[in-house]
């Protein structure tokens, strides 16, 4: 069953994560936290020739938002910046149930677009986005 392929995913994520720890040192730096389930995620990366060579996420918080992080530092390795926010900018679009990825892209992601069934679950799914978005739009040297 389609839905028992999808939570297999997820807790294969959240028992597995990919891409745990910090990248240091690191261009980018972002902390974010989600009060209404407690989940707290650390996004930092490092750019080489341009294009991200490391993410990382670090923290805790509940299946989906640890699951999501990890599907998502493997989604944006070797994106460019630029890349990169276009694809979390899609991503977010399609937990706003909008305009679904193409087929190839979707992969994994479609595991986390069964959360939209439930709304209070949103927020743990998009967390890492957000960071990671909020990461790209700042320079790890100079934030505070
Ligand atoms: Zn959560």
């Amino acid at each position: 069953m389609l839905e028992e392929l999808y939570q297999e995913i997820i807790l294969d994520h959240y028992r597995r994560p990919r891409n745990r720890g910090k990248v240091d040192p690191a261009d980018f730096k972002a902390q974010e936290y989600n009060p209404l389930c407690g989940d707290e995620l650390e996004i930092t990366a490092k750019l080489t020739d341009g294009k991200i060579s490391e993410i990382r996420f670090d923290g805790h918080g509940c299946s989906i938002s640890q699951a999501s992080a990890s599907i998502m530092t493997q989604k944006l390795l070797g994106k460019t910046p630029g890349e990169a926010e276009a694809f979390i900018h899609s991503f977010l679009r399609m937990m706003r149930g909008q305009i679904p990825f193409g087929g190839k892209e979707l992969g994994e992601l479609k595991a986390l677009e069964g959360v939209l069934k439930f709304p209070v679950r949103v927020k743990c799914a998009t967390l890492a986005w957000h960071t990671a978005q909020e990461a790209l739009g700042k320079k790890a040297s100079t934030a505070s």
